[in-house]
């Protein structure tokens, strides 16, 4: 099969369908995409609100909870007990398919009607104030999260202990401000390590034991800016650098080593132990195409956040733990198999196909909310024959209408667009969401009182709408700055949160050539290697290719 040029239905860029899409498609019986990956990516995250909270009240118990979603919006909203309790019934919403309308407009009256569970945080313990995240223990402002303990104001964390201001981070404790990280303990202000112990400011490194201020070094300690040291020379050094962030020029210390980094040579990617994978960010794959944020996944193309064992998935979000043949959609992980189109299903699902919010279910259509049901379409229940025997005719009927094999539209969101993480990755003004049919939400006036336990965040210049101006900083963290010598920080969490992902390049590919101009066995003048890379041909950095990188690091 070849590959074909389409328009995107959305953007109107002309996109690429390679033949192993065209595959994929067949394999998961769906038509070929409309709309091009960037446009699939925005409209999937549009729906994922991560990390803004609101208190409302339940719309059962009438309890003051902390949800996602803001009070006094249309859809109805039930805290965790009541969502999971027997006290209703998702399936009092059901309705008879009409033929007569089109299905997403079915489906958003159902979507406003039934009970969304105002956070998801499922199996956890001591951890009301987390979203997206599973098997929590005693954890505080974590997002996207499964099997930490101990973790606090962190963003995407897998399997860590005691780790506070992290995001990527994997199988770690006790780090801290630490940026996409595997196996790492008491690392600090560092980004894309792996096994390293008892490091400050450290960037690509692995294995390293005892180093501050390293770039692209492999299996070394005692070593600073690149450095070899002695030991007693190395802790005094560190020593030196200890007091000086513990009286709190951390800002001087990160300038110093930008200062350096600058100096280096990167890799094109942050890609390790991987075969055949392009994207970013990736640990242990295999065949994974235009992916980002990823370990121990295969065969997978355009997934953002595929990981420990994700297999067979194309344009994914978050889809990790055992999920397997799942196309278009987001936060539908845990031993998931062939989900089509769906959102925030977790937790032992198969074959779902345009569902929201179900657990533990199979074969669902157009279903919201349900936990352990089998043969529903648009919450009522069929027989396996009968729904067997409607499921192909609503099909038809979607194909007629244009609507089967896109993702749910924008405007089913049930949030704004500037409360999901589509504004992180596809930021819009207010004028431009509008424009493109995304809900906007005004922001409402703070008014914080600086003074006692709130201290003021010292964003420079304007401070912008995620920035809390005040905040408090809680028990754990005051026992964590102390034990790790560490000052308080001086920004409040939502700009600490900003800052480190800012640090992240855009989850998207050019394709560019190796700038190392260097005598290397495997090229005379100029590399001719070629690759894709997260660096834009605009950027200031030296990229390199693997091999002429792998020729210079240490
Ligand atoms: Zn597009
Ligand atoms: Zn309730
Ligand atoms: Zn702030
Ligand atoms: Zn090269
Ligand atoms: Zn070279």
């Amino acid at each position: 099969m070849e590959s074909e040029t389409r328009n995107c239905q959305n953007c109107k860029n002309q996109f690429t369908i390679e033949p192993d899409d065209f595959e994929f498609c067949k394999k998961v019986n769906v038509p070929t995409p409309t709309f091009c990956p960037d446009c699939r990516l925005q409209r999937r995250l549009s729906f994922r609100n991560e990390r803004i909270l609101y208190k409302r009240a339940c719309d059962l118990c009438k309890k003051e909870v902390i949800s996602v979603y803001h009070p006094g919006g249309e859809n109805t909203v039930y805290c965790q007990q009541c969502w999971y309790s027997d006290g209703w019934d998702p399936l009092e919403h059901g309705k008879e398919y009409d033929f007569s309308k089109p299905f997403f407009e079915q489906f958003q009256e159902l979507s406003k009607a039934v009970a969304r569970p105002s956070l998801i945080n499922s199996n956890s313990v001591n951890s009301e104030y987390t979203h997206l995240a599973a098997d929590s223990k005693d954890c505080y402002l974590l997002f996207e999260s499964s099997n930490n303990e101990r973790c606090n104001h962190s963003y995407w964390m897998q399997q860590s202990k005691d780790c506070l201001d992290c995001a990527f981070v994997n199988n770690s404790e006790l780090c801290y401000e630490t940026f996409v990280a595997w196996n790492c303990y008491k690392v600090f202000f560092s980004k894309e390590c792996r096994d390293c112990t008892d490091g400050y400011f450290l960037q690509d490194c692995v294995g390293l034991t005892n180093c501050y201020g390293c770039v692209g070094l492999r299996q070394k300690q005692y070593h600073i800016f690149n450095k070899p040291y002695s030991k007693e020379e190395y802790f005094k050094v560190l020593e030196e650098k200890k007091q000086q962030i513990k009286d709190g020029k951390v800002a001087e210390l990160v300038q110093e080593f930008k200062d350096f980094v600058a100096g280096q040579i990167n890799k094109y990617a942050s890609i390790q132990k991987s075969v055949n994978s392009t994207g970013n960010y990736l640990l242990n794959t295999k065949n994974c195409i235009s992916c980002f944020h990823g370990y121990e996944a295969e065969n997978c193309k355009y997934g953002y956040h595929v990981w420990r064992n994700s297999k067979d998935n194309m344009d994914v979000c978050t889809v990790g733990r055992d999920a397997e043949m799942v196309y278009e959609a987001t936060n539908c992980g845990v031993g998931a198999y062939n989900i089509k189109f769906s959102n925030q299903s977790w937790g032992g699902n198969s074959d779902l196909t345009y569902c929201d919010a179900c657990q533990g279910s199979s074969n669902l259509f157009g279903c919201v909310s349900l936990r352990s049901k089998n043969y529903c379409i648009l919450n009522k229940q069929y027989t396996k024959e009968e729904y067997e025997a409607l499921v192909p005719k609503i099909i038809e009927h979607m194909k007629s209408t244009g609507e089967y094999g896109e993702f749910f539209p924008t405007k089913l969101s049930l949030f704004s667009y500037n409360e999901t993480s589509a504004q992180d990755h596809f930021p819009l003004s207010k004028e431009q969401a509008l424009a493109q049919g995304f809900l906007w939400k005004d922001q409402e006036e703070k008014n914080v009182t600086i003074g006692g336990d709130i201290l003021a965040c010292a964003h420079e210049g304007k401070c912008t709408d995620h920035c809390t101006i005040g905040f408090k900083v809680i028990k754990a963290e005051l026992d964590f700055y102390e034990k790790m010598q560490l000052p308080i920080p001086k920004l409040c969490p939502n700009c600490r949160h900003y800052a480190r992902l800012a640090q992240r390049n855009p989850l998207k590919l050019w394709h560019r050539q190796c700038m190392c101009d260097k005598s290397h066995p495997q090229h005379a003048g100029k590399c001719p290697n070629e690759f894709e890379t997260s660096y834009a041909p605009d950027r200031k950095e030296i990229i390199y290719c693997e091999q002429c990188y792998q020729a210079e690091v240490v």
